[in-house]
């Protein structure tokens, strides 16, 4: 692979794009800290386009998120990936499949949709992962999980009823091998349900302003018309298109999900279709997100001017976001903690994590900023107990 090149369309291979939005992030983990938004010069397709297969690699290698217990979306057991895995057996129940059926969840990280099905009765239902870390993990609990490559499956060709695929396209550096290996491995008229962030309507549950362009390792951005494409070039009838707002633990916050029911059959390789609308609704998620943070960079502004000691608790993506779009990094930070011990002892801005006793330390004159979407009011709580002389700040309104 020739690391200079930019990555063409991974939709239609197309080797021209316009970039629609380009913005430096501010790196936690200096693998890429820049962001480039490329639609399709032929099918309007919107992907990261600067983007190197290799960087992708090592982001998932040095990446441990996804092992977290709370974690939501990464095959976990938590109350929103329950709420989402009773959704999706909705889908399969309708569908007719059978407690006999094969069923192989694809990207399934901790496995928690694979011990869903097999606690519904679902024997044969089984999972593969890519990570080696969250396979262990799941075979650890006794769940059904192999190791294996999304483009190279453990499995013999028409094996399999159903496939399932939540949240693994929009990862894919190459989408079509994978496509073609989940054809490989169904029955003839077996079925493939999936599930992506709608980039049609990213604004539409209520997240982090910037929250879905800047999860860096979405390097695809599907709405209905691509993802239907998609599988059908790839051999699949679309069978069932699913929209809804899927709430997080705390329920002020939603997922905006797109699903497709798919079945396996001999699809349209020369279908011709474009998406340029994606590009627009993604430029206004974009602007809209950057208004909805004055509010804190009001704040922001007063504590630089002031120079207020700030103590950041909540190391996620939420602090990336407000360290690349607000002039928070401009603000005297002397501690950054988290209470994840994954976290612990991470560098970001030469600060190390530290976990939540360091609040200890701090003076009077300190303020924290609680910086957490899902975990806003338990932070809350903890502090008055820990630290009840802090002033403090939340992100949310
Ligand atoms: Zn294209």
């Amino acid at each position: 692979m020739i690391v200079s090149e930019k990555r063409s369309c991974p939709l239609c291979g197309h080797r021209t794009s316009n970039i629609i939005l380009e913005f430096k992030i501010s790196s936690f983990d200096k693998l890429h800290d820049q962001h480039q938004f490329s639609s399709c010069m032929k099918c309007g397709f919107v992907y990261n386009s600067d983007i190197h297969f290799e960087n992708v690699l090592a982001f998932y290698e040095s990446n441990d998120d996804y092992l977290n217990e709370n974690a939501a979306g990464s095959g976990g057991t938590g109350a929103s990936d329950l709420f989402r895995y009773d959704i999706y057996l909705k889908i399969l129940k309708n569908a007719k499949l059978s407690m006999e059926s094969q069923i192989v969840d694809v990207g399934c990280a901790k496995g928690g949709f694979v011990k869903y099905l097999n606690q519904e009765g679902f024997s044969k239902a089984s999972g593969i992962e890519l990570d080696r870390a969250l396979v262990d993990k799941a075979k650890g609990q006794g769940i059904p999980v192999q190791l294996g490559a999304i483009d190279s499956f453990p499995h013999l060709s028409n094996s399999i009823d159903c496939v399932c695929a939540f949240h693994v396209l929009e990862h894919l550096f190459d989408i079509e091998s994978s496509i073609t290996e989940i054809h490989r491995i169904l029955v003839n008229d077996g079925l493939c349900l999936v599930e992506v962030p709608n980039a049609g309507n990213y604004s539409g549950g209520r997240t982090f302003p910037h929250f879905w362009t800047l999860i860096k390792e979405h390097i695809n951005h599907f709405d209905e018309y691509s993802l239907s494409a998609t599988f059908s070039k790839g051999g699949f009838e679309v069978i069932g298109c699913f929209h809804q707002i899927i709430p997080y633990d705390n329920s002020d916050f939603g997922y905006p999900s797109l699903m497709l029911l798919l079945r396996k059959n001999k699809g349209n390789k020369n279908l011709s279709f474009n998406t340029f609308r994606t590009a627009e609704q993604i430029k206004k998620y974009f602007k809209k997100s950057n208004n909805q943070l004055a509010r804190l960079i009001t704040i922001f502004q007063k504590w630089r001017n002031e120079n207020r000691s700030v103590v950041i608790w909540g190391c996620s993506l939420e602090l990336q976001i407000l360290l690349s779009f607000t002039c928070l990094e401009q603000c005297s930070i002397v501690a950054i903690i988290d209470k994840n011990p994954l976290k612990q002892g991470k560098i970001i801005h030469d600060i190390a994590v530290r976990g939540p006793e360091l609040l200890e330390s701090i003076t009077d004159e300190g303020v924290v900023l609680v910086c957490s979407i899902l975990h806003s009011a338990n932070i809350v709580k903890e502090l008055k107990t820990l630290a009840p002389q802090l002033e403090y700040e939340t992100i949310t309104e």
